[in-house]
């Protein structure tokens, strides 16, 4: 059917893509600007044939596409897609089924508690937790916050799904001084605010301090909610866990755990020892588009609270009927959306167990290889102990120079060579660059000529020359 042109023009402009993803230059080759200017046409007032419109699509977007699902990409925390991966999210648009309701797919219904189980069995999770498919981890980090609201004003005799937060018994919140913004992003949607959170100091990997934490909790029996992390987004550190959860139990907190992307450590035998603790949350907040290696959008809601993560998710309406454990908007926001536990169990079937800890050790092991190299450059300094995929790199200026514009001035030159791409940070009040390796196809080789093209851009900066 001449109809479905379309996907076959985009099956080839796809390999095309992942086939020159290892070579082209990380950075993209036009800004936004370029590509607007491009585009910017009215509305068209007639149709255009399908396949052209790919065409189209993939030729005026190309130069702006940055090969962030590359193997040299170390900007914020992002990975690539497994090839299954990909090819089910393709699957998943193409059979275009709603998993609001187990009624409306009961394939991919069905594939959602699958894809449940091989997520707590990675994570060696109880089979107590449920778990909800959301676009990312700000979302996640929504549904675990919500379920504790729940529990919290529940155990006070309010019910916030029925009356609202205005009126309700208040809520002390208690964070990590070094948490994720996405927390209070979260924590906005739910009426529970940003300057409520009473923020615990950190050491100097940017751990909560476990003591502090301790004695602010036993200063007031108010229902209290603590959020703390697995995997701090610069230094990769982990708060410690098991005595955070013991000081929370004891005082009746809830406990909610951003394990973003350091969540995968549980893994793997040689790092689960990082995230021991996160056992005993009571939510979760994890990744599956950064460290599992799926395409956008993909996080996951962990919560050891079936009846908490139910009220404060799911709705009820005359004509939707109940199934049998399988309505995938009892657990998440949304009601219509995409199959996205497809993804996710593909990526687990296509690694396995042993695959899956294998990317995390793999990915650990070159961020530690890429400090070495780095710091055998006069003038370059880690900044953090490399525990797992994450690195925060100096570059000390010349006495004369603004070391933030200097920083700059180098992060501009690497991006610009093109051979890898990261992106700055502020860690300590010191200005740095960030490094995370997160990509399934990263191996020694990128590693090296990364290293040397970062130190070629210093050197340069810093001595002249190019
Ligand atoms: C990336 C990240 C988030 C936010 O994730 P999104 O998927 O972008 O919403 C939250 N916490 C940590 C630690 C992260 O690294």
């Amino acid at each position: 059917m001449t109809n479905n042109q379309a996907l076959d023009h985009a099956h080839i402009s796809a390999k095309k893509f992942l086939d020159e993803l290892h070579d082209r230059p990380v950075g993209p080759r036009e800004s936004m600007r370029d590509i607007v200017n491009r585009l910017n046409q009215p509305l068209p007032t007639d149709g255009d044939a399908s396949s052209r419109v790919v065409d189209w699509i993939v030729e005026a977007l190309e130069p702006g596409l940055v090969a962030s699902a590359g193997p040299r990409y170390f900007g914020f925390v992002i990975g690539g897609g497994l090839p299954s991966a990909i090819a089910a999210d393709w699957l998943t648009s193409v059979w275009d089924q709603n998993v609001a309701l187990e009624a409306m797919s009961p394939a991919l219904a069905a594939v959602e508690i699958v894809a449940s189980r091989w997520v707590r069995e990675a994570l060696q999770l109880d089979t107590v937790w449920t778990v909800g498919f959301t676009t990312g981890a700000t979302m996640a980090q929504a549904v675990g916050l919500a379920a504790g609201r729940h529990r919290l004003l529940a155990r006070k005799g309010w019910d916030v799904e029925e009356y609202g937060i205005q009126g309700a018994p208040p809520i002390r919140l208690i964070c990590s001084a070094e948490s994720h913004a996405s927390l209070f992003n979260a924590s906005r949607y739910l009426g529970l605010g940003t300057a409520t959170w009473c923020p615990i100091d950190v050491d100097r990997q940017g751990r909560m301090r476990a003591a502090h934490l301790a004695q602010a909790l036993s200063r007031s029996n108010e229902p209290t909610l603590v959020a703390g992390q697995a995997g701090n987004v610069n230094s990769g550190a982990f708060d410690p866990l098991t005595e955070i959860a013991e000081a929370c139990s004891q005082n009746h907190a809830w406990l909610h755990v951003d394990a973003a992307f350091g969540g995968w450590c549980r893994a793997s035998d040689d790092l689960a020892y990082l995230a021991e603790g996160i056992q005993s949350a009571d939510s979760l907040t994890l990744d599956a588009h950064k460290w599992l290696n799926v395409p956008y959008d993909s996080g996951i809601a962990l919560v050891q609270d079936a009846d908490a993560h139910r009220h404060s998710m799911s709705v009820s309406a005359s004509y939707l009927t109940a199934g049998h454990g399988g309505d995938g908007m009892d657990w998440v926001p949304e009601a219509s959306r995409r199959g996205r536990g497809l993804v996710i169990y593909a990526a687990l079937r296509e690694l396995g167990r042993y695959g899956l800890a294998q990317l995390i050790t793999r990915c650990c092991r070159l961020t530690r290889l890429f400090a070495e190299t780095l710091s055998e450059e006069p003038g370059i300094t880690i900044l953090n102990d490399v525990v797992v995929n994450q690195a925060v790199v100096e570059f000390s200026a010349p006495s004369d120079r603004d070391p933030t514009e200097f920083r700059d001035e180098v992060l501009a030159r690497i991006q610009s060579d093109g051979t890898c791409w990261a992106g700055p940070t502020y860690w300590r009040n010191t200005p740095a660059m960030r490094i995370s390796v997160s990509n399934w196809r990263t191996d020694e080789s990128d590693i090296e000529i990364s290293g040397s093209a970062i130190r070629s851009a210093y050197r340069a900066c810093r001595y002249g020359g190019n």
